[in-house]
C-alpha cells in the first residue's frame, strides 16, 4: 500500500477544533460538558446580516464568483481599512478567502518554501506553526515572557533573525494570551522588518474585542516602508459572530495577493456567493451588536479572571483583547489526583485539560498546543451561568488534588 506525504504525515490536527469535537461527542452521549474549549462567539449572527444571505440566495447569487472576492465586498474591505486602521489600499491588494485560516494558508502558501524561516513568538495560535511546516518551512518560535506581558521586544526579536528569516507572524490581540501591542513595540518591530527586509504577517482576527478602552493599531499604518512588507489578516467571524460563513480577507503588496488568488483558484475558488452577499451588509453596515457583545465579554473577562485568580495554584493576568483567560497553573504539576484508583500524577497541561475534562467535566485547551506548557486556555465566549458552572467544577476538582 503506498503510504501518506510526508507532509501529511507530521500534520497535527487543529487542536482547538478536536477538543471542541471531544466536548461535542461527550455532550451528544448525554454528558452535561461545560465548553470553555473553541473559541467563537456564542452570539448569533446579527439579524441584518442573516438577511442579506437570505436576500443573496432570492436574488440568484448562487454562481460562481471572481475568485480573490467580488469588487462590492472588496471595496466594503477598502473603506473598512481606511475607516478603522487608516490603512489605504486598491482592489488588487485584497483577496477574500474562506475565513482568516484560509487567509493565513494561502500567504503561507505563496511565502514560505523549504529553506525558509518564519518567526513565532510564542504563545502562538495553534495553526501558525503547522501552516508554516505544511509549505516545507521552519518555524523559529521566539519565547515571551509572562512578566513582559507575553509581548516580543526587538532585541530579543532580533537574536533569532538570519539571511533565511522570511516573515514574522504576529497577532495583536493574541490567542490564547489576550494581550495586546502597544505602538512602542510595533515601531521597533516593523524598523527590523524593513533593516533586514522581512514580511510581518499581522492577525487582526480580534481587532474589535477590545477592553478597558484599548486602542488597537494596525503595524501596517506606521509607514510606507512597513505596509508593503506587512499581509493585514483580517475577517468577520470573531467581529460579527459568523464563524460559521468562512470569510477572511488579506491585505498587502499586490504581487503576493496575485499569487495567492492563482492558488487560491486551484483549490477552493471563490469564497463562498452567500457570505459574500452577507459580508458586505456585515462591514457596511452598523456596529451598535458589537457593543452589547462586547459589554458582555467585559464581564465575563473580569468574573473569569477573577475566580481564577483566588483558586490556590493558578495565577491568570487580566487579558484585554480577544475571549479567552490563559492562567498558568504550573504550580500544581506533580500532584495528583484519584488516589482510590491508583493514582495519577499531572505533570503538563495537557494532563491539567485531560483530568479536568474527564474529572470535572470541562472542556478547555492545554497550553502546550500554544507553545507553553505552564499555561491552560478558557474561552469565556459562552454564557455567564456556564461560566459560574464551568469554574465552580474547576475549583473543586483542583481542591481534590493532593
Ligand atoms: N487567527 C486567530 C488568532 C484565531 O483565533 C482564529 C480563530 N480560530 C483565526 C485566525 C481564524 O478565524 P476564521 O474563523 O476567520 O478562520
Ligand atoms: N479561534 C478559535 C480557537 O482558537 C477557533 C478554532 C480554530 O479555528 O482552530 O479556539
Amino acid at each position: 500500500m503506498k503510504t501518506l506525504a510526508e507532509r501529511a504525515g507530521s500534520i497535527r490536527p487543529s487542536p482547538t477544533l478536536a477538543i471542541d469535537a471531544k466536548a461535542k461527542a461527550m455532550k451528544a452521549s448525554g454528558i452535561d460538558v461545560v465548553g470553555f474549549g473553541v473559541g467563537e462567539p456564542d452570539f448569533d449572527t446579527p439579524e441584518h446580516i442573516k438577511e442579506a444571505g437570505i436576500k443573496a440566495i432570492r436574488d440568484g447569487h448562487t454562481k460562481y464568483m471572481a475568485v480573490p472576492g467580488i469588487d462590492p465586498l472588496k471595496d466594503a474591505i477598502i473603506a473598512k481599512l481606511k475607516r478603522d486602521n487608516g490603512l489605504d489600499y486598491a482592489r488588487n491588494e485584497i483577496i477574500v478567502s474562506c475565513g482568516a485560516k484560509h487567509s493565513l494558508y494561502n500567504v503561507a502558501q505563496a511565502l514560505y518554501g523549504p529553506g525558509d524561516e518564519v518567526l513565532i513568538p510564542a504563545p502562538y495560535w495553534v495553526s501558525y506553526p503547522d501552516q508554516v511546516m505544511l509549505n516545507g518551512a521552519t518555524p523559529v518560535i521566539v519565547p515571551t515572557r509572562e512578566e513582559d506581558r507575553f509581548a516580543i521586544s526587538a532585541e530579543q526579536l532580533e537574536r533569532y533573525i538570519t539571511p533565511r528569516t522570511k516573515a514574522l507572524i504576529l497577532n495583536s490581540p493574541s490567542n490564547p494570551t489576550g494581550l495586546a501591542y502597544d505602538r512602542g513595540v510595533f515601531e521597533a518591530v516593523a524598523a527590523l522588518a524593513v533593516k533586514h527586509d522581512f514580511y510581518v504577517v499581522s492577525d487582526e482576527i480580534y481587532e474589535k474585542l477590545v477592553y478597558d478602552g484599548f486602542q488597537h493599531i494596525s503595524i501596517a499604518s506606521l509607514g510606507p516602508e512597513i505596509k508593503a512588507r506587512t499581509f493585514v489578516i483580517n475577517g468577520v467571524s470573531k467581529s460579527h459572530a459568523m464563524t460559521g460563513w468562512r470569510m477572511g480577507y488579506t491585505a498587502g503588496p499586490a504581487n503576493v495577493i496575485k499569487a495567492m488568488s492563482d492558488i487560491q483558484s486551484q483549490s477552493t475558488s471563490n469564497v463562498c456567493s452567500i457570505t459574500q452577499m452577507a459580508s458586505i451588509a456585515a462591514l457596511n453596515g452598523p456596529e451598535d451588536f458589537l457593543k452589547g457583545m462586547l459589554a458582555e465579554f467585559d464581564k465575563r473577562r473580569r468574573y473569569m479572571v477573577e475566580r481564577l485568580n483566588k483558586m490556590p495554584g493558578v495565577s491568570c493576568l487580566m487579558p484585554v483583547g480577544a475571549f479567552y483567560a490563559f492562567p498558568n497553573v504550573s504550580a500544581l504539576y506533580g500532584k495528583m489526583y484519584g488516589k482510590s484508583a491508583g493514582g495519577r500524577k499531572i505533570n503538563s497541561s495537557a494532563d491539567m485539560a485531560a483530568y479536568l475534562l474527564e474529572d470535572a467535566n470541562v472542556a478547555l485547551v492545554h497550553g502546550e498546543a500554544f507553545g507553553d506548557d505552564r499555561f491552560i486556555r478558557l474561552s469565556y465566549a459562552t454564557s455567564m451561568e456556564n461560566i459560574e458552572k464551568g469554574l465552580n467544577r474547576i475549583e473543586q476538582a483542583l481542591a481534590r488534588l493532593a
